[in-house]
């Protein structure tokens, strides 16, 4: 039985890393994904590799910070999947800065994306999730936990989609609708090859006490997602699950 099966699920941030991890994931499980992101190419080829096993995918353009773009992807995923049955939202930046001299437009454009990006989609689908009893997968981080040095942005960002999404879990339980995150830790994504780092970055600052190690790819995230997503996490909710090689232990 596959856990998926005919159930639409919307994937931002589908195009690269753990988006793209959790889009072909669920749909290996059966799943019918509407893979969202900013990158074309990068959609295509998301929806390429899930085609060519036999999947089923669309892909869809959106800049999850833009609130118009927003309603017509979740107006166009509903239409062409009729209905939803779960959120996953993976679309995310980061940026390192010293706290002194973060620039405003930073903090905001951080904010936009990470925080107010994930508030918009969860608004968007919570009517259609009400209908399906179904369930968002928010991304925070383990940096909403610990804090991240010269990264305040970032993980002010986090925390907010950490109390967001337990909010939202009080908030629809009663309804039927659950709401989780994943805290990934440092994963091999290409968010965290070729970052740029501040000059006097002090990397002793940043937990590095991992006690599994080689198990850092993007899919040990996308198996997490999927079980908070189906049935199997039918009783989780307002939870923030780590997978971080037991970094924070
Ligand atoms: P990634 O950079 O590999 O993928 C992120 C995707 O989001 C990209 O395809 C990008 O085009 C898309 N995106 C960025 N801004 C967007 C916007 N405004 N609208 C639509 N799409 C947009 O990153 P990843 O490592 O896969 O991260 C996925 C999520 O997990 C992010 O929210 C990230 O903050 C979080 N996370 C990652 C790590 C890690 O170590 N990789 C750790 C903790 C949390």
């Amino acid at each position: 039985m596959k856990r998926f099966q005919d159930k639409s699920v919307m994937v931002t941030g589908a195009g690269s890393g753990i988006g793209k991890a959790a889009a072909l994931r669920i749909a290996s499980e059966g799943g019918r994904v509407f893979c969202v992101d900013l990158n074309q190419e990068a959609l295509e080829a998301t929806v390429a590799e899930i085609t060519a096993s036999g999947g089923d995918a669309q892909w869809h353009l959106c800049n999850v910070a833009d609130v118009q773009q927003v309603e017509d992807t979740v107006a166009a995923c509903v239409k062409a999947y009729d209905g939803l049955y779960a959120l996953v939202n993976m679309a995310g930046i980061l940026r390192f800065d010293d706290t002194e001299r973060l620039k405003l437009e930073d903090w905001d454009k951080i904010i936009a994306v990470n925080l107010t990006g994930t508030m918009l989609l969860c608004r968007a689908v919570l009517p259609h999730l009400v209908e399906s009893s179904g369930s968002i997968v928010n991304a925070a981080s383990t940096a909403a936990l610990s804090g991240l040095p010269s990264g305040a942005a970032y993980s002010a960002s986090k925390g907010g989609v950490l109390a967001m999404t337990r909010s939202i879990a009080i908030e629809y339980g009663k309804r039927g609708v659950r709401a989780n995150c994943v805290c990934p830790g440092d994963i091999n994504t290409g968010m965290t090859t070729g970052i740029d780092y501040p000059d006097n970055m002090d990397f002793d600052l940043i937990p590095r006490i991992m006690s599994l190690t080689g198990v850092k790819g993007p899919e040990t995230v996308a198996g997490v997602i999927a079980m908070l997503a189906c049935e199997d996490g039918i009783h989780i909710t307002g939870e923030d699950i780590r997978v971080d090689g037991g970094t924070l232990s």
